[in-house]
């Protein structure tokens, strides 16, 4: 029997281990949402002690596994299987994860980036599948990125390359990053933005549609709220989404000159806004790129969605 991978995706809200083979199906799982607010070390017991669970809960042992894959939501080091530091999560600054978790088990761990590990994902299993080289975008609470060149996933010095989100689109936007610079990708056009956006377009005098109580507390505003405001036509909906896909559009065009990739794969919970948003990335990308296209790229949207984390997670052990 070909060996099982296991992939843990320990996001700030949410953490799911499962058991993935080598094909990338996902044979069973376990989600947990308690486990903000634990120190380093009661995450580390909390992993083990899942993963325990899913291997016995399947009447599988240790052995039975090619090793266990974890994605984390902030920089690593690596080399040395260090988290450097997340905005997601408490602690976790220099901290050795990965041999804390390899302490409790005899098979290899592998820790990385959650956007390496999606980008890993769509070059094993989803839109990437057949392409050498791609670029993954996940547009959501913030923005991630991963490079996938030669089959291989591309980190840097560090281990920290792709962060995209950090490139300046605009600096002389309105919008400070968290990272504390002046008009990255992240800060003109990720969901944390969006309260700001609706507040500065309001203060212009764009009027909403959407019915909103006279005390409305601009911090609620997400995409799902953007979402329904595109449903309704709402016009100030309509130009925060516009910009929105506007940097987008700058920002993939950047990575398209620098790293002139045959398929660019958009994913993350706003790519949920819909047709109207995907279309203006695209149409702002093809305006800029115009005629140094000189063999087709395809802009596409991710597979493997909302399980690209975990099984991405169990795919770095395939690499
Ligand atoms: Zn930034």
């Amino acid at each position: 029997m070909e060996k099982l991978l296991c992939g843990i995706d320990l996001g700030g809200t949410k953490l799911s281990v499962g058991l993935v083979n080598p094909n990338g199906q996902i044979l069973d799982k376990i989600i947990v949402y308690d486990h903000p607010g634990m120190n380093e070390e009661s995450v580390v017991n909390y992993i083990t002690q899942l993963v325990r669970q899913v291997i016995s809960a399947n009447n599988l042992r240790e052995s039975d596994l090619e090793g266990i894959g974890i994605g984390f939501p902030g920089h690593v080091r690596y080399r040395d299987g260090y988290t450097i530091t997340t905005s997601n999560l408490k602690g976790f600054k220099n901290f050795p994860l990965k041999e804390s978790l390899s302490r409790n088990f005899s098979i290899p761990v592998k820790l990385d980036n959650d956007a390496n590990a999606q980008a890993f994902c769509e070059f094993k299993f989803g839109a990437g599948r057949g392409y050498d080289d791609l670029i993954f975008l996940t547009i959501s609470s913030g923005i991630g990125a991963g490079i996938v060149l030669n089959r291989k996933i591309y980190r840097g010095m560090t281990g920290t390359a792709g962060e995209f989100g950090h490139t300046i689109v605009d600096p002389q936007s309105d919008y400070i990053c968290t990272c504390g610079n002046r008009g990255c990708l992240m800060g003109c056009a990720c969901g944390l933005t969006l309260p700001q956006m609706f507040r500065k377009k309001t203060e212009q005098g764009i009027k909403t549609t959407l019915p909103l109580p006279h005390d409305f507390d601009f911090s609620k505003v997400d995409g799902k709220m953007i979402k329904q405001g595109l449903d309704i036509d709402d016009p100030l909906s309509k130009a925060i989404v516009t910009d929105c896909a506007d940097y987008i559009g700058i920002g993939i065009y950047n990575i398209f000159q620098v790293f002139n990739p045959p398929i660019i794969i958009l994913g993350g919970g706003l790519m949920n806004l819909g047709e109207y948003y995907f279309s203006r990335i695209k149409s702002k990308f093809y305006e800029l790129a115009r005629d140094m296209i000189y063999d087709p790229v395809e802009i596409v949207k991710s597979e493997a969605e909302a399980d690209a984390g975990l099984i991405g997670a169990a795919a770095l052990l395939l690499e």
